[in-house]
């Protein structure tokens, strides 16, 4: 049994990693402020006789000993993330420093969600991870791309100069129950708008394209990359099956047997117009695979906001 910290445990898919971790056999210590995350998430765990709840601001220092730290706190959807756009690079870069600092005290390994936002809008597609990414560093976006760059500078720095054990998995795309029903990201909105029947927002002409992978196969990916001793990292985790998200709108509007029409809106400023991950790193030294497909994934997430929305 590990004691493993995961911040940002109360959030999406920080919920499913505690829920993963705790099945496993492990002391699973949740870390969130509740920025974006909610208690409903995690309100199934919190009888366990193994997991604990702790609100708490990663931008603060932390003092508890563990084995283990996922370190996933950080509002992740464009709008959320741009709602205070300081308290996000904040998260990232002094989260990143007092997180590696517990790390570095406990002797703990430590790995960072990153993610494919640190590609920027690429030149280079799929994107491997020897790609350095094309960000624009002042842009609406920054916060958080510059953010989790400045993590895995911190990371690494921390690796090389004080021996800290770090990992650093690249997330792309992540989609399935749990994500908030306002939370902005394409496929709960265009799911939230179907069920409703109201129209589905696409920005720009939807001919930009996303790779999307279902939460369990990220947990999975996730723990995958903890648990192995061969790489510290980068490795981008994600699903290669790339769509439009007009394909996409037209998925969501035949899954849900929906009236909504498509309609067409600005496309927000620094949107990537193409992303797709080139997962030959993740597939080789984590033997990790894709095992969900995106339509069963897309009939989850369904399920979960018929429930959601009564
Ligand atoms: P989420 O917003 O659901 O979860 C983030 C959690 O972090 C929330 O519970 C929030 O309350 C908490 N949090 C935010 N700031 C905090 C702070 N300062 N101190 C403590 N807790 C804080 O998002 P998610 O989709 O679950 O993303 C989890 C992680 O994965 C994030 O780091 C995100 O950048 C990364 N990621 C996610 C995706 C995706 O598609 N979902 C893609 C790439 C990377
Ligand atoms: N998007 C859209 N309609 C929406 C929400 C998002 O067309 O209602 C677009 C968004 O502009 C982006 C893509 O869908 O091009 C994915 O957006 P999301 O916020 O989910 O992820 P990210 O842009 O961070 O990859």
């Amino acid at each position: 049994m590990k004691r493993i910290l995961v911040t940002g445990g109360a959030g999406f898919i920080g919920s499913h990693l505690c829920e993963r971790l705790l099945a496993e056999g492990n002391e699973v210590i949740c870390v969130d402020n509740f920025y974006t995350g909610s208690k409903k998430n995690i309100e199934h765990l919190l009888d366990h006789h193994y997991f604990e709840l702790i609100r708490h601001d990663i931008t603060f220092p932390l003092y508890l000993e563990i084995d283990r730290i996922y370190n996933l706190a950080c509002p992740a959807s464009p709008i959320h993330y741009q709602r205070d756009p300081v308290f996000t690079i904040k998260t990232s870069v002094h989260g990143a420093i007092n997180m590696l600092g517990l790390a570095k005290r406990t002797k703990a390994r430590i790995l960072q969600a990153s993610t494919s936002e640190v590609y920027g809008n690429p030149q280079v597609h799929p994107q491997p991870e020897s790609y350095w990414g094309h960000v624009n560093p002042i842009g609406t976006r920054a916060c958080y791309d510059e953010g989790k760059r400045a993590a895995e500078t911190l990371f690494f720095d921390y690796h090389r100069q004080h021996n800290v054990d770090i990992r650093v998995g690249r997330i792309f795309n992540t989609f399935g129950p749990r994500m908030a029903e306002d939370d902005g990201r394409v496929i709960s909105n265009f799911i939230v708008q179907a069920l409703r029947n109201v129209p589905i927002t696409i920005y720009g002409d939807g001919s930009h394209t996303r790779s999307f992978c279902y939460v369990n196969d990220m947990v999975d990916g996730l723990i995958k990359m903890m648990n192995q001793e061969e790489i510290i990292g980068p490795v981008n985790i994600g699903n290669p099956d790339e769509i439009s998200i007009k394909q996409l709108a037209e998925e969501i509007v035949r899954l849900t047997q929906s009236q909504s029409k498509i309609v067409y809106e600005s496309l927000p400023s620094d949107d990537p117009m193409r992303r797709k991950p080139d997962v030959s790193l993740a597939q080789d030294k984590l033997a990790w695979k894709v095992n969900n497909h995106r339509l069963s994934g897309l009939r989850n997430t369904i399920d979960y906001f018929v429930k959601v929305l009564g």
